[in-house]
Parts: C-alpha cells; structure tokens; sequence
C-alpha cells in the first residue's frame, strides 16, 4: 500500500549542504519544506575544506554562524601550494583581499560529519520537516511537470508526497535528475580518481598557515592535506587515469607508494599512522571526474549541488557550489511560490526566475572550472596563475587579490576568459560578492575587532546587516533587464525593485 496526501511547497531530495540550504532559505519565507535524506546523520562525506563564502556569506543568511564558529573547526587562513614551475611551497592568505579583509579573511576544515549535521538540525530548527532514512526512489510528473516524489522509509513503507516544487540536491549519485531531462556530461579534461584516508600525528605547517589546506603536486597527479584536528589529518591522493590501476587491489598500499613518491608529504606523515578504527579507519576510493549536467531546471523541478554539476577538487568548491545554488534556487521558489497560485505565470515567470538562477550558477561554476584547467599547467610559476585569475575575473585588483577572490568564491561580476567571453561577460554574481564584501565596507572596524573580541562581533553584526540588509538587494541583475536579489537576499525582485507580480 502506498501511504499519499502529504502536502507541501517544497520538497528537497537530499540533507547535504545544498538541501539543507534551499529549505532553510524557502523556509525562512514561510513556506511548507519536507526533506528527505536517505542516510541516518551524523554520516561520512567528503569535502573538508571550506572557502570563506561559505562560512561567511551562506551561514549568516541561514543563522548558523556562531554555532560553526562555536564548533571548534580548524580555522583556515588560506592555503600552501607546492605546485607548478616554483621547486619551493607557496602561500596565499585569504586576508590579501580587502574584500576578505578582517573577520571575514579565514574558512574552516570542517569534519563533515558534524557541519552537515549542524546545517540540518538548523533547517529543522527553522521548521523543515527533515526525515532521515527516508530513500525518494521516483519523481511523480503530471504531465510534463513535476509534482511530488515517491519515497521509501526506514520501515520500508511506501510513501506518495506533492509539492509544487521537486529540488534535486541528493548529490554525485543522483539518481532522480533525468526527471528533469537532464543528462550528465563528463569533462573531457578532468577525469581523475582519489584515494584518500585519515592519519594521525602528521605535521602541521608553521603559525599562523597551520590551518591550511596543502597541497602537493606529485608525479602521479597531487595531494591534498587537511588539518582537521589537532590530532588528525585528511590526506587524499588525486591520481590521474593512467595512475588508477595502482589504486586497485590494496588502498593501504597504494597510497604508501603515493606518499613515498611525494617527499614533502612523506615527512609531513613520517610520525604518523593511518587511523584504523571508526569512520576515518579506512582507506577510500572515489572517481571525482568532473561533470555537468545539461539542464538545472525543469517545471516543478530543480539541481542544486553535486547534483547539478561538480568540479576537480584542488580548490575545494564543492560545498561553496552546494550552498550558493541551494541560495540561488531558494531564490527562485520563494519567488515564484509568492507569485500567486498561478505560478508565477505573469510578471516575471517562472523560466525567467529559474533562468536566473541557472545562469549565476554556471557562472560560478565555470569561473572554477576554467581557471582549473589553466591551474593544471604544471610548469607555469604562481605569479602567471594569479595573472590568470585576475584575467578570467576581471578584477580591479591585484593578480593575487584576483586569485584569492576566486578561490574565496567572492569573485566579481564580468570576466573575459577568451573565446566565449561575450556569452559570459554579462553574467556575474555580484550578490554573493556583495554579501561577503560586506567587510569592504567596514574595513577599518574589522581590523580593530581583530584586535578586540567585542568590537569583532560589532563587525560581524555589520557584515550581518550587510548580507541580509539593503546591501543585498544591490546585487545586480547579470543580464540587461535581469532580476537582482531582494533586501533579504531571499528572493528575486525586477532591477526597478518591484516584485515578482502574479
Ligand atoms: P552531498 O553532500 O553528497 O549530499 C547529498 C545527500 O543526499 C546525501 O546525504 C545522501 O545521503 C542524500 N541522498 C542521496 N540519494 C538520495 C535519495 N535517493 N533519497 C534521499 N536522499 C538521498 N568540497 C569542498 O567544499 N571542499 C573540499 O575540500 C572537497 N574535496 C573533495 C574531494 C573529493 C575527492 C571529492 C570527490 C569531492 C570533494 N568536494 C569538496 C566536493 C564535496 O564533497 C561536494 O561538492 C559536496 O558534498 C556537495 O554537497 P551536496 O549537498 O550537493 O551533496
């Protein structure tokens, strides 16, 4: 027997970073979210390294801020580099950027465990219904829409739910996004495998890049190294095709032969052991080829996260990506469910409100994507990669202010990378920049708040204000006539500052 006639507004697929954010975000309008997760939290993931954007823009808009910063996360500073034609390691340091400037210039290395359960406990707290253990096995259409899913729960009973909106969020194994008529296409160019596992007693570099993620670039392909805690650390080895067949067979000793190819990070390890117990006591195994999905939207329907596209980790974008597009869909159903019943027919509409969405999420996504591939040019110096960041970002700031912006995942508006520039060049995601910019504004107050706890709070409450205040709403349309972010960065309005009509 089927059990049906549970409705709602929304329903995510998925209790990643991505789901958690979109029904958070569609929540915090009011609006009626069931999510979905098939696994029981706390679970194991990957993806431990933060960018700023995150912890920064995405937390204060969701209200999880101090609890992430209460959690005892690694703090990041930046990142260290042996990489490209330099025989040294080299650093960035997120605090360059003066739009990072202040108590907005660090991420975390965050176990996932913890921040994904943080980040759905939060949606909870907020009024998601969130059920675990629950798989969505099929996507219900009526006609060409889609209108609900069929799910199976942990008793193994069968449920129909409705909604007017479906998001996919549930990850690289999605299963349900052909619903939407979309395929997957692999990147030609990145098509790695990464063998990764958990040590404890490695190294850590010098104050203040101790919390850095290293990264190492190997004959095989690259490592990276993540201080999670005091006590462990995450090392993955990201091996080209022709390195795979070494993977297989025994994890364990296939990454010693990587580790001892690799002489900066065999004497970061030279004290440590591989953990054997518990969720980090193994060796792990994952094809991270990189890929895009041909359509983000269709009726009813919606991508956000790995389930929509994912990019070569060297600069851990992943979750940045997750919650900027469960931001950006937010967006887009909170203005078409406020649209009126007709769904947003008039106005605006509902393609246009999801085109928007669509096109700030490939552009972030192909900002990545194309500095990657150049990033991989392994006998250029660092001073050509950041010239290259400021190229593809059009940033009026230095190569290095350029670089760690994109990298930040608070890169401006407008770039030029060449051959499909003009396709590209009006796109932008001036908001996200804008909300994390936030500290532009208060630059001076940040430096002394650095020096005071008081008056850094009194910061942070600024860039608050900045990202769900006025300054939000400035975040302009990327297209001539396109929709900007509403003074609560929740929803889509017209340029003129009007709402989405009905
Ligand atoms: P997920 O985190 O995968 O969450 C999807 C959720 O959906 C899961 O909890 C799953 O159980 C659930 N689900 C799946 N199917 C169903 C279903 N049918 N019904 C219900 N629920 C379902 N990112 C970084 O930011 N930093 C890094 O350092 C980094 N390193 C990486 C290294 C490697 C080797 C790889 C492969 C990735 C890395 N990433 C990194 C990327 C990161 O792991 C992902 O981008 C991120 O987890 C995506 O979040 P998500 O919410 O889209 O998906």
């Amino acid at each position: 027997a089927v059990n049906s006639g549970q409705e709602y507004d929304v329903i995510v697929v998925g209790g990643g970073p991505a789901g958690s954010t979109v029904s958070t975000l569609v929540r915090k309008r009011g609006h009626r979210v069931l999510l979905l997760e098939k696994e029981s939290f706390p679970r194991y993931q990957i993806g431990e390294s933060l960018l700023p954007a995150t912890v920064h823009g995405i937390a204060h808009l969701l209200g999880v801020h101090e609890e992430l910063r209460d959690a005892g996360f690694t703090v990041k500073h930046g990142g260290t580099f042996k990489w490209g034609a330099n025989p040294e390691p080299w650093t960035f340091d997120f605090a360059v950027s003066r739009r990072m400037a202040g108590p907005t210039s660090f991420a975390y290395q965050v176990e996932r465990m913890k921040f994904d359960h943080i980040l759905l406990e939060n949606a909870r707290k907020h009024g998601v219904e969130v059920s675990e253990q629950c798989t969505v096995t099929d996507v219900l259409k009526s006609a060409d829409r889609a209108e609900g899913v069929r799910y199976t729960d942990a008793e193994g009973a069968v449920h129909e739910a409705r909604a007017r909106y479906v998001v996919d969020a549930s990850g690289n194994s999605s299963r349900i996004y052909a619903a939407a008529d979309s395929r997957r296409e692999y990147s030609t160019f990145f098509r790695n495998l990464a063998l990764f596992g958990y040590f404890e007693g490695g190294k850590r570099l010098s104050a203040p890049s101790s919390g850095n993620i290293l990264s190492v670039a190997f004959d095989n392909g690259w490592f990276w190294y993540i201080p999670l805690t005091p006590e462990i650390t995450s090392v993955g080895a990201v091996v080209n095709q022709e390195s795979a067949s070494l993977v297989q067979g025994d994890p364990a000793k296939a990454m010693r032969g990587f580790v001892q190819s690799c002489p900066l990070i065999a004497d970061m390890l030279a004290e440590a052991t591989p953990v054997t117990e518990g969720p980090y006591g193994q060796f792990r195994v994952r094809k991270d080829w990189s890929y895009c999905n041909t359509r983000f939207f269709a009726p009813g329907m919606v991508l956000v996260g790995d389930a929509a596209c994912f990019v070569d980790p060297v600069f851990s974008s992943g979750v940045h990506l997750a919650t900027y597009s469960g931001l950006l869909a937010a967006r887009s159903i909170n203005a078409c469910l406020e649209a009126g019943d007709e769904g947003a027919g008039e106005g605006i509409g509902e393609q246009a409100a999801f085109e928007e969405f669509e096109q700030r999420y490939r552009r972030e996504y192909g900002l990545f994507y194309e500095f990657l591939v150049g990033f991989y040019e392994m006998h250029e110096s660092e001073d050509s990669y950041f010239w290259r960041a400021r190229k593809l970002s059009d940033s009026a700031g230095s190569d290095i202010e350029a670089f760690v912006e994109l990298v930040g995942g608070v890169s401006s508006g407008e770039f030029d990378g060449g051959g499909t520039a003009t396709e590209r060049i009006a796109a932008g995601t001036r908001d996200m920049t804008r909300m994390v910019a936030g500290a532009e504004e208060h630059a001076d107050g940040a430096v002394i708040g650095a020096a005071a706890g008081k008056l850094l709070e009194q910061g942070t409450a600024l860039q608050a204000r900045a990202l769900v205040g006025s300054q939000a709403g400035e975040g302009r349309s990327i297209t001539p006539g396109g929709l900007s972010a509403s003074a609560d960065g929740l929803s889509w309005v017209r340029d003129d500052g009007a709402g989405v009509d009905a």
